[in-house]
């Protein structure tokens, strides 16, 4: 699990490129997806560089850990989906489609977001 500090998500962190940022603490960051699919589609991502969620599990301190998943709940209330219910999804690997390798998860909301896998 060898992070690349060139992935998007590292150089957003950085402000080398921008973003619409929605939440910000010392251990997180939170935006808007560039390309949402859903009305509400935001990103939360660690500060600290982790590939996925597996990575950030197994290697983040306690106090990461903590931080990353009360800003979830925080963001999610902050975009007023908690009430009507949402989704959050952490793509990782090839297998789970995950294309930026550093930690994220979706908060998807605002509509229903449909069924969790599309069975082919
Ligand atoms: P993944 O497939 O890795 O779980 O999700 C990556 C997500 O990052 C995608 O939903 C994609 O639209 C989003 N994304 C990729 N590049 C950028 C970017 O430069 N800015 C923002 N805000 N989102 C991005």
């Amino acid at each position: 699990m060898t992070y690349d500090d060139q992935n998007i998500f590292a150089k957003i962190l950085r402000g080398e490129i921008p973003c619409d940022e929605v939440y910000r603490d010392e251990y997180v960051l939170a935006f808007k997806d560039i390309a949402p699919q859903a009305p509400v589609h935001i990103l939360v991502i660690p500060t600290g560089s982790y590939v996925s969620i597996e990575d950030f599990g197994l290697n983040a301190r306690a106090e990461e850990i903590t931080a990353f998943y009360a800003a979830v709940s925080k963001i999610a209330q902050g975009a007023g989906v908690t009430s009507d219910g949402f989704r959050c999804i952490a793509n990782a690997g090839a297998d789970g489609g995950q294309e930026v390798p550093h930690f994220h998860m979706h908060i998807l909301g605002g509509a229903p977001i449909g069924p969790m896998v599309i069975k082919s």
